[in-house]
């Protein structure tokens, strides 16, 4: 076998300086920010720890993400009333989603309050944010009533295997996965709706798991995801020949059961949907939908609408970008609501990336490479 190597390269310390305007000559939002490819700011996914209970072998490997690792000091981390407000400026600047992640969000002490703070702001059409977070369910079944009751409108959880001992392998700790799915449980009696199940498929790991996954969920009303394995960060070791493409995942299910196309619920959405049939050929909302999320065999950056605030604040424009413009310093500094809005607005006009597009034709040393960021540290 290959031997692996895996990069200690932190990327954290390449930041980019946003560039400010003079006090007075900050132009404020006005709901539409489009990027070079016409592309609106919608979605906005804030990481708020770099933390995590778990070490899932394709996030946070055990051998880099040891009890050497230095994870970022306290002090390092945007606070609530920091997050608060760069999120209220996303939001005048047309976002109207907001999804907190990490590392492991629930770890993040008092998260309940964040999101009390959160839901209260206001879109540019005076409506309250869709506020949701991803989570790898650990501790869902204790804190999901809170979250609930704080304002969280959704939650999308984290699960890779049924098999206790597949699911125990995966996340690297021996955590049990019947914990998880009382997290679930949990979050459906504390009223979240629109419940969302991640899996990600790796093939030879856990991809003959897909149909038993399908059928625990179908009829449920939670929707299951299939997620392609990503060559995110640089530490997973990624191989291509451990992608299942999504269209193999299909076919798999429809050998069993059948499936039907959906039409995409709302731009910029990541997951293609298919619909459970009925004895009609046609597809049973009772039954319920999957969605698969093609990130590494059809790209989808032409509708790319997502910025994503690191743990310390720090704006990346694309999952596999290598550098994040560092507004923490502005916050920090002093800069005004107008100036920060104005920072914000001159990063996402000059937004390029598309990564996904252009995965296949680049060279390692321009991003195909190791020299991204992990995906602990800015969240899916
Ligand atoms: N800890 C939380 C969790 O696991 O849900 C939130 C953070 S995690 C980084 C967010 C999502 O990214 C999870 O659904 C996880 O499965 C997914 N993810 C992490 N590494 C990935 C990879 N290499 N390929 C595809 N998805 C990945
Ligand atoms: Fe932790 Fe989520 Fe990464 Fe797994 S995917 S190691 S649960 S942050
Ligand atoms: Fe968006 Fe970057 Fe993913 Fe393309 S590769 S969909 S630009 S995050």
């Amino acid at each position: 076998m290959a031997e692996r190597v895996i990069p200690l390269v932190d990327q954290r310390s390449r930041a980019l300086t946003p560039p400010v305007p003079a006090p007075g000559a900050a132009e404020r939002a006005t709901g539409e920010l489009f990027d070079t490819r016409a592309r609106p700011l919608r979605d906005l996914r804030i990481s708020v720890t770099d933390r995590c209970n778990f070490r899932c072998g394709y996030c946070m490997p055990k051998e880099v993400f040891d009890k050497h690792y230095r994870y970022l000091p306290h002090s390092d981390l945007l606070s609530f009333e920091e997050i608060t407000r760069v999120a209220r400026l996303f939001m005048a600047h047309g976002v109207h989603k907001i999804r907190l992640t990490g590392g492991e969000p629930l770890l993040r002490k008092n998260l309940e309050r964040l999101v009390e703070q959160l839901a209260a702001l206001p879109t540019v059409d005076g409506r309250a944010p869709d506020l949701t977070l991803t989570t790898n369910g650990s501790i869902l079944a204790r804190k999901a009533r809170a979250l609930k009751d704080a304002g969280l409108s959704r939650v999308t959880v984290s699960l890779d295997s049924l098999d206790d001992a597949v699911f125990r392998r995966m996340n690297d700790m021996d955590f049990p996965v019947a914990d998880v799915l009382a997290g679930i449980e949990a979050a459906q009696a504390a009223g979240l709706e629109r419940i969302k199940v991640n899996m990600v498929v790796k093939r030879g790991t856990n991809d003959h798991e897909i149909t038993a996954m399908a059928r625990r969920f179908r009829g449920t009303g939670i929707t299951l995801r299939f997620i392609e394995y990503m060559d995110v960060g640089a530490t997973n070791g990624w191989r291509m020949d451990e992608v299942l493409p999504s269209s193999e995942v299909i076919a798999r299910l429809q050998a069993e059961l059948p499936l039907v196309p959906l039409a995409a619920s709302t731009p910029g959405e990541t997951a293609k949907r298919w619909g459970w049939a009925g004895a009609d050929g046609r597809h049973d909302p009772a039954l319920g939908e999957v969605g698969v999320i093609s990130s590494v065999t059809q790209a989808f950056c032409g509708d790319c609408n997502r910025a994503r605030l690191s743990t310390e604040g720090r704006l990346y424009l694309c999952l596999f970008a290598s550098q994040g413009w560092d507004l923490r310093t502005l916050l920090r500094g002093g800069a005004t609501d107008a100036q920060l809005e104005a920072a914000i607005a001159a990063i996402w006009r000059q937004r390029s990336d598309r990564y996904s597009e252009l995965r296949a034709s680049l060279p390692p040393e321009a991003g195909g490479g190791g020299r991204r960021i992990e995906m602990s540290y800015i969240g899916g």
